[in-house]
């Protein structure tokens, strides 16, 4: 049976210097018992009194820098001068415990989050004036007059990214402002991003009960792109976000399965609660996927694994030459060919043009697949890239299911109830 999700939210409060959005994050914490401030890492020497900590992880730029390099951050900015970012290994585990996870952070680093973490809630914190965040920087007394020009400046920059925000607190009258934060984060407790998908819409597809087919099961997932280097700083990908492959591994694991996720290297931030397998190359992916598919009732191939990769790898980086250096390439292997998974696999294909369908079930078959969903990759805002998809879903024994458009949640959502039902009816593991 599935049961509501228990894992935490990520909030974030962004907006300009100055008006007030660290006094409004921290009145969640203090409020809802399931909240937890993210501790940033800063450059910046701490003031007043900051503790290390408490306040910031107080650090040299040295090991900002280190950290950044090693992916620590799930983002990170620069800001009036000093670098920023948030902690990522501790909002994940935070989220995966099931407490609720708020940051204080700029309006480019909220930007960072809304790309990897698609469920991200945004509220953007505007002063209720420009005069007045002018007077709240001035009576600061922190900075000098040419410092609150700079500010003033970043502040109409930002405010120019209030449309991409999901909420906003006008802080003028302090009561209603905190208020209006506390609706904030009790109404995201109804969200779609958060919680599984309701079964009840899933009735329409008449698949519903497929999800009660997943509790206890064991599902792998691949998602993402795969990189396949020319050197050791470039390399050949693709245009996959891992955003579909991310919200299956939700939508099985939010129906009780134990999910693995082999995931290459993603825009999209992976969820909590499944493990987490990260590769970067299609040889990778297959080494994997070998070691991590024995007793799967389900592998899901979501990942766009790159065809082709350089027949050789230069050592460092490579240097300009007159004339440009003449690519080889060599094919990758076909991962599942390879593979002899043991279970059911669901191949997706993409297909632009005329005679999709048919090329769609001559890749399920070559790939022994028992079912494909076919995406369409030439309808606008749906894809690769975006947060939508829409499709149909063709199995071996030939029946479909037509998915319209929606989010890739809701396309993830209605795979896994369909795929669960058509697996049960013919009597699977
Ligand atoms: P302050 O130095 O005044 O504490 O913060 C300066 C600005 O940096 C504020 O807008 C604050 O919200 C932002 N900030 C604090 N921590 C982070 C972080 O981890 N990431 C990003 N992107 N901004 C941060």
């Amino acid at each position: 049976m599935r049961t509501s999700s228990s894992y935490g939210r990520l909030i974030v409060v962004a907006g300009p210097s100055g008006a007030g959005k660290t006094t409004l994050a921290r009145h969640l914490v203090e409020t809802f018992a399931d909240a937890r401030f993210s501790v940033s890492t800063t450059t910046r020497p701490p003031r007043g009194d900051e503790r290390q900590g408490r306040d910031y992880d107080f650090v040299d730029e040295e090991e900002f820098r280190s950290r950044m390099d090693r992916g620590f951050f799930l983002e990170w900015a620069e800001v009036h001068g000093s670098l920023y970012g948030t902690d990522r290994q501790w909002v994940r585990q935070t989220t995966s415990s099931g407490s609720s996870v708020v940051l204080d952070i700029d309006v480019q680093g909220a930007m960072q989050v809304r790309e990897r973490w698609p469920g991200a809630v945004l509220v953007f914190v505007l002063p209720p004036s420009a005069a007045e965040l002018r007077a709240r920087l001035t009576g600061r007394g922190t900075d000098d007059s040419s410092t609150v020009e700079r500010r003033m400046e970043a502040a109409a920059r930002e405010v120019r990214w209030l449309g991409a925000f999901d909420y906003f607190v006008l802080n003028g009258a302090r009561a209603e402002a905190l208020q209006r934060m506390e609706d904030i984060y009790t109404s995201t407790s109804c969200g779609l991003a958060w919680s599984p998908y309701p079964a009840q819409a899933l009735e329409y597809h008449g698949c519903t009960d497929g999800l009660d087919h997943w509790g206890g099961r064991k599902v792998v997932v691949t998602a993402g792109p795969t990189r396949e280097p020319l050197d050791d700083v470039r390399f050949l990908s693709n245009r996959a976000s891992g955003l579909m492959g991310c919200m299956l591994a939700s939508a099985f694991r939010d129906a009780g399965a134990s999910v693995t996720l082999v995931a290459g290297p993603m825009r999209a931030e992976p969820p909590a609660g499944v493990d987490l397998v990260e590769v970067e190359t299609a040889l990778q992916m297959g080494r994997a996927l070998r070691e991590h598919v024995r007793g799967a009732h389900l592998l899901a191939m979501a990942a766009a694994v790159s065809d082709f990769r350089p027949a050789s790898r230069a050592k460092g980086k490579m240097d300009r030459r007159e004339t440009a250096p003449q690519l080889e390439l060599e094919p990758n292997p076909d991962l599942l060919a390879e593979l002899d998974a043991g279970c059911p696999v669901l191949a997706f294909a993409l297909e632009m043009a005329g005679g999709r369908e048919e090329r769609a079930l001559a890749k399920m078959r070559r790939k022994g697949a028992f079912a494909v969903f076919l995406n369409r990759g030439d309808l606008e805002g749906q894809g690769m890239e975006s947060g939508a998809n829409a499709g149909v879903l063709l199995g071996e024994d030939g029946r479909r299911l037509e998915i319209p458009p929606g989010s890739k949640r809701y396309v993830a959502e209605a795979l896994a109830a369909c795929l669960g039902r058509w697996l049960g009816e013919r009597g699977d593991g």
